[in-house]
């Protein structure tokens, strides 16, 4: 199989395994035990001297079947998965990380996140927040208690792109642990282990599952990161390969003692939704690309912050890391399927937003459905005004989760709702 394409490999994975009375799908397993005839089984189990299942909480055959797949997605040794994206993360923060430990983190990530930072903060780890759009931001941020630098890779809502290939060149010098959430891009765009990364994190609920009706995460160790000078492994799990160190930790503390457990049903819907990853990505990153530039000429827009344009900050990095092969050894850029936007002075987003007939005004990414929401009113709003704008976070600012639909039906929309605004600045005759 491994010769074969991402998405041949992730629609016959199944097969590779048993699959009962010749079933297509990996079946759901709703069971909450599992029993063995023998005893030496069960004990062997509990001591990972024998693969098998347990209890539920620590994984079933469904949930270990799409840790297959993603794990065949990121190119990685080992993939857990967890209920939602955030669990995966707490499950990570909580697990590698001790009080009197410093974090390096981006300061343009997503909004939980950077809540579940303070959580941290509280609990004695030291977090350090830079604009990891620049290397050099985190190089000088590192401490001797340095033990995790955590970046997005677009970040949203701004889209600003990591220097990714230059921090992980700087994790690697100084043996910290590198972790990258590549929910944005998918690992049908960056894999970011071609720059080291020694963990990656992915919100299975965004465009790995993609129809917005399963949530999950996973956490993948790509093998990059020598966990045998990592002090946050506990004595009982250094035993044996020092390359298992990590994900060991991770389902055991992380999955086992936080409780944070796919559903067999999410992790089957959240499967099916990865066989078609490739297919969705490319219409939805498409469809971005095509509104982002025709909304980048609209009088009724400010700004438009897409890394596809040429305008955008760090549009030659963002070619030079997201693409996908399009065979005979070459190479495409993609820019994703996420942007935003500021409306031209005087025109209110909320109008704007309420003219729109079938953009979705919701919450969420990452949806088949293109889904637009005004950000700093919702998902930014706790935050307040000094850290929305440090994180660079505009009052006017319009996220959009570019979907799969007809391109020219889009394009049509977004102006339709311009229209609508710039009809009502316009003074009456
Ligand atoms: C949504 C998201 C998460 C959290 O994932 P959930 O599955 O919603 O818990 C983490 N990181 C990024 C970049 C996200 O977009």
């Amino acid at each position: 199989m491994m010769s074969y394409g991402l998405t041949t490999r992730v629609l016959h994975a199944d097969r590779q395994g048993d699959i009962e009375h010749g079933a297509v799908h990996k079946p759901m397993h709703p069971s909450a035990a599992y029993r063995y005839d023998d005893v030496n089984d069960l004990v062997g189990v509990f001591q990972n001297t024998r693969a098998g299942y347990s209890y539920a909480r620590q994984g079933t055959p469904t949930t270990a079947a799409l840790e297959a797949k993603v794990n065949l997605l990121e190119g990685g040794r080992g993939t857990v998965s967890f209920a939602t994206g955030m669990g995966a993360l707490a499950a990570l923060f909580t697990t590698l990380l001790r009080a009197g430990d410093h974090l390096v983190s981006s300061q343009y990530i997503f909004g939980n996140t950077n809540s579940l930072l303070g959580t941290l903060q509280a609990l004695g780890v030291e977090v350090s927040m830079v604009d990891a759009t620049d290397a050099q931001a985190v190089a000088q941020a590192i401490r001797p208690n340095t033990r995790m630098v955590f970046v997005e890779t677009i970040a949203n809502p701004g889209t600003q792109i990591a220097d990714l290939a230059g921090i992980g060149e700087l994790c690697r010098e100084r043996g910290l642990l590198y972790v990258v959430d590549n929910t944005i891009s998918t690992p049908y765009l960056y894999r970011p282990a071609v720059h080291g990364a020694g963990l990656v994190m992915n919100s299975l609920t965004k465009y790995i599952c993609g129809h917005g009706n399963a949530l999950g995460g996973a956490i993948t160790d790509t093998g990059c990161f020598d966990w045998s000078n990592y002090p946050g492994i506990s004595e009982v799990y250094r035993k044996g390969d020092p390359a298992n160190w990590g994900l060991m930790q991770l389902r055991k503390k992380g999955l086992r003692d936080m409780g944070a457990t796919l559903s067999s049903e999410s992790a089957h819907r959240i499967a099916v939704g990865a066989e078609t990853l490739a297919l969705r990505m490319e219409r939805a990153c498409h469809n971005a690309l095509t509104l982002a530039r025709r909304l980048a000429e609209h009088p009724g827009v400010a700004r438009v912050h897409y890394a596809g344009l040429a305008t955008h900050p760090q549009h030659a990095r963002a070619t030079e890391y997201f693409g996908v092969g399009v065979g005979e050894g070459r190479r495409e850029p993609r820019y994703g399927a996420l942007l935003s936007v500021e409306l031209a002075e005087g025109l209110d987003c909320l109008a704007f937003l309420n003219a729109l007939d079938i953009v979705v005004l919701s919450t969420h990414l990452g949806d088949s459905r293109t889904l637009a929401l005004p950000a700093a009113h919702t998902i930014y709003h706790e935050m307040g005004p000094v850290k929305r704008a440090q994180m660079g976070i505009p009052d006017s600012l319009v996220r959009v989760s570019v979907g799969i639909e007809d391109t020219a039906d889009l394009v049509a929309d977004f102006e339709r709702g311009l229209a609508a605004v710039m009809d009502v600045r316009r003074p009456a005759a």
